[in-house]
């Protein structure tokens, strides 16, 4: 194993924010992957995938694993609708989902073109368009970091919430493979406005119809990250009281709001983010996207602390409006 000191990661956060690791290295299989965590095992150590969902505020003083684990299994009898497809973590995931869809493979269409690994998708659970990968996910093996044991770990193990699961709730895990489950027969549900807007004049959408529905929808209203750098959306949708919803709503009618559990809702953060002011703002080199104010946009620094500021200032307005309290989706290092 090659071990890489003062490795700079501005190449490997869709931010493009500058830091570097004290130590770096890029196992190609699980043995190389022991290797490092027996290696250095008494250094802090952070896995990167494809670097989509996290930035950088200070140097890392530690040990950055950037996994090279590539392949893909797949185990499934045409006269079958259930179709298993095994993927190593450092695949590229919409290079995945584009295979399951051009394979007339079910479940992953409405999660194209969400940019990082196979790897990193259990970790916060992506979701898009009414989906989320917990859905087809079956298993999910990874090496436990302490004992370098490698272990399986079912659907309901892997703790999925909403941007959640046991991976970001305990951060004990690397993921080495995920165990999908896809299915042959599809349907289309219209459960999308955006996505049954751009489908409407299609009377029976195929699984191509609806990726390529998904992408155009994403096109328009998402930067590209390697063109405006940005993590996509900044904050999770908040959860509320009903009682503090109706509050809301006596200014604001339009508040969305989507049920979630006995006495709360899940609302927008665009919309809070919007209406306290900060859709389209910016504040020297960093600003929400016009078309999309969840998402924080780098205009041009390398300094992650820009971005901190920024976000404590959305942060605030949002809470002296609305007494709601945002948190943020992405990771910051
Ligand atoms: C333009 C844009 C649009 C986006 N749209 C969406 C969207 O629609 N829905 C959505 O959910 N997300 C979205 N995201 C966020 C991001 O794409 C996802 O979170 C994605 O899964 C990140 O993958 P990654 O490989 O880049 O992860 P990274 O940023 O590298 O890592 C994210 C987290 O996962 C951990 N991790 C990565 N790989 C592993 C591994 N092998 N084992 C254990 N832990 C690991 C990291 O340590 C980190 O904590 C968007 C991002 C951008 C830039």
């Amino acid at each position: 194993m090659e071990y890489i000191t003062g490795k700079s990661l501005k190449e490997y956060n869709s931010f493009k924010t500058e830091a570097s690791a004290k130590l770096f290295a890029e196992p190609k299989n699980a043995e190389e992957l022991i290797q490092c965590l027996n290696d250095y095992s008494k250094e802090k150590k952070l896995v990167i995938g494809g670097g989509c969902n996290m930035f950088f505020t200070k140097d890392f003083n530690g040990l950055v694993i950037h996994p090279q684990l590539k392949g893909m299994r797949e185990a499934s009898s045409k006269e079958d609708d259930d179709v298993f497809i095994e993927v190593m973590a450092s695949e590229d995931w919409d290079d995945f989902v584009k295979y399951t869809v051009e394979k007339g493979f079910s479940g992953l269409e409405n999660l194209s073109l969400i940019p990082g690994t196979v790897g990193a998708s259990p970790v916060q659970n992506i979701g898009a368009y009414g989906a989320e990968v917990k859905d087809c996910i079956r298993e999910v093996v990874a090496i436990d970091i302490d004992s370098c044991e490698i272990i399986s770990l079912s659907n309901q193990e892997c703790k999925f919430g909403y941007r959640d699961s046991i991976f970001k709730q305990t951060n004990k895990y690397i993921i080495l493979s995920v165990i999908f489950h896809l299915k042959r027969t599809f349907n289309y549900i219209p459960k999308y406005f955006d996505l049954n807007k751009e489908l409407e004049d299609i009377s029976n959408p195929t699984i191509m119809d609806v990726r390529n529905a998904v992408i155009n929808v994403r096109k328009r209203k998402l930067p590209d990250e390697k063109v405006l750098p940005n993590c996509g959306s900044f904050f999770k949708n908040p959860y509320i009281t009903i009682e503090h919803a109706d509050k809301i709503k006596q200014n604001y009618p339009d508040l969305p709001s989507f049920p979630f559990q006995e006495g709360l809702i899940k609302t927008s953060a665009a919309f809070l983010i919007d209406k306290a002011g900060y859709k389209g703002k910016r504040n020297g080199n960093i600003g929400t996207y016009p078309n999309q104010p969840l998402i924080i946009v780098n205009y041009g620094t390398d300094d992650g602390t820009e971005i901190v500021d920024f976000m404590k200032e959305i942060k605030d307005a949002v809470n002296n409006k609305f007494g709601i309290m945002l948190e943020p989706e992405v990771w910051i290092f």
